[in-house]
């Protein structure tokens, strides 16, 4: 029955099923039919697709970027090493930074392809609130959540038609994954997996909750501020989890900070 909605449902409606339903239990919002090696082709796929279409998506050049490129990568990897990313050693984790100082936004797809915007980094005050932004995006992708949501809205085909390389498929799901909107649980995993990351870095294991203060109820919400979990509501949970867990980091870089912002 299930291959069977599966392959009733075209691309044409994914962008319907990415919004999802938000009151899925936990259980079905964790099984993948997909492989840890389908997450790998598909952000090869994405990955390319960015690169090619330099109009959406103007990527900083890393000539004469070298610093705010360095600076990005240092977060990344203190993450990646904190011991706690479990495909650490499975994905590619390569970082663009997103020349558009308009978007406050970051994302990452399937397999570790991450992408930052100049307008992010702009508008955040430490290194702390970028790695936890960071930690957020780093979880969806380790945790496998657009596979998972893609499993469960039945968007199978389609994926596997863009994991071979399918044109029209891969373009659709470029689109879905830039406006994913991951249901409720799986945000609060990835505020939950963030503070558990930068726990294990010399970092403040609460700075994502310094983004949802800084940012309020203002604008239009960025995928990482889904309306879903109320803000205020994410913010007390960082901080009870980062509390809760021990974490005894409190670095926030502000000057270094203030110094790559002043690049951009
Ligand atoms: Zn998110």
């Amino acid at each position: 029955m299930m291959y069977k909605k599966l392959f009733l449902l075209s691309g044409l409606v994914l962008s319907l099923i990415l919004v999802g339903c938000e009151f899925t239990k936990k259980t079905v919002n964790n099984v993948n039919l997909f492989t840890i090696e389908d997450d790998i082709n598909l952000g090869l796929q994405v990955s390319q697709e960015i690169a090619n279409d330099p109009k959406q998506f103007p990527i900083l050049k890393e000539k004469g970027n070298e610093d705010v490129y360095r600076y990005i990568r240092k977060i990344t990897n203190k993450i990646l090493n904190s011991g706690k990313v479990v495909n650490r050693n499975n994905f590619k984790w390569q970082v663009k930074i997103i020349d558009d100082i308009e978007t406050l936004n970051a994302f990452a797809t399937p397999g570790g392809y991450i992408y930052v915007y100049t307008g992010l980094i702009k508008y955040l005050d430490s290194e702390d609130q970028l790695a936890g932004v960071m930690g957020h995006e780093i979880a969806h992708a380790d945790q496998r959540h657009s596979t998972k949501q893609m499993t469960k809205s039945g968007a199978l085909d389609l994926l596997l038609s863009a994991a071979i390389g399918e044109k029209e498929a891969v373009k659709q799901v470029v689109g879905g994954i830039v406006g994913l909107r991951f249901s409720r649980t799986h945000e609060t995993e990835a505020d939950e997996y963030s503070v558990r990351y930068l726990c294990g870095t010399d970092y403040n294991a609460a700075g994502a909750a310094g983004f949802f203060k800084k940012i309020g109820g203002a604008g239009s919400p960025p995928e990482f501020l889904s309306t879903h979990p109320n803000p205020d509501n994410r913010v007390q949970e960082i901080e009870a989890r980062a509390k809760g867990m021990g974490c005894r980091g409190n670095s926030t870089n502000k000057t270094e900070y203030n110094r790559i912002k002043g690049l951009l």
